[in-house]
């Protein structure tokens, strides 16, 4: 049987600074049927770093910075085709649950004939000096080089900060709900599901027989 694929994949999308649990969250949504998380950064890190797109990653993300949005859209694509054809991700049934894709305008652009975005969510964690102790957690726990030096992480915040103010103007105010990210997990996880059900686009999407 050949199934059809949309032209334009279905989304939800996660924003917030690094340390504010997006990827905690996008794993957590990954896992209710119909729903396909995408971390961004988590496609770098499987790259091989012998290639040449491994070793750009490398570059920019040891310096905080972002990796140039045309390479990275296009890892974007081919990474989602990929899962697509091997019916990993299936986009006739699934939402996909971006997480740090796209991250700022020019990104939105290039994926703008490719997604159609039902809601973008804005975890929001004013609180700075808390976004610093997770990530050092973390740096403790994953060994992620970009959340060992202080200065990096700084770089990160700067660097999201400027991107996300131009990334939510491309797309109209009706589709944001800011989230407050200092909660718990399982509170932010509430507010979250709490707009997804009352989606429309949501609610007549066929389950699998
Ligand atoms: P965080 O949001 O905590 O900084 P991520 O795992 O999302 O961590 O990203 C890690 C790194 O991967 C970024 O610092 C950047 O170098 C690269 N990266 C991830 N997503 C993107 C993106 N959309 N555009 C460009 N670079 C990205």
């Amino acid at each position: 049987m050949s199934i059809e694929r949309p032209e334009r994949y279905r989304s939800f999308i996660l924003t917030g600074a690094p340390g504010c649990g997006k990827g905690t969250q996008g794993a957590i949504l990954g896992e209710i049927p119909r729903f396909y998380h995408f971390a961004m950064g988590d496609a770098f890190r499987s790259l091989d770093t012998r290639t040449e797109i491994g070793q750009e990653f490398v570059k920019y993300s040891s310096a905080g910075q972002l990796v140039p949005d045309e390479v990275t859209i296009r890892l974007f694509l081919s990474q989602l085709d990929g899962r697509a054809t091997t019916h990993d991700f299936k986009p006739d049934i699934d939402a996909l649950v971006l997480d740090g894709v796209p991250r700022n305008r020019k990104q939105a652009e290039l994926l703008s004939e490719h997604l159609d975005v039902l809601h973008i969510f804005h975890l929001s964690c004013p609180d700075r000096d808390e976004l610093i102790t997770r990530l050092r957690k973390r740096a403790l726990k994953s060994g992620r080089l970009d959340d060992a030096s202080e200065e990096v992480i700084h770089h990160r915040i700067r660097t999201y900060e400027a991107e996300t103010k131009e990334l939510f103007d491309y797309y109209p105010d009706t589709i944001r709900t800011v989230i407050n990210a200092d909660q718990p997990p399982v509170k932010v996880l509430h507010d979250i599901l709490n707009v997804v059900v009352n989606e429309q686009e949501w609610q007549h999407l066929t389950l699998p027989v």
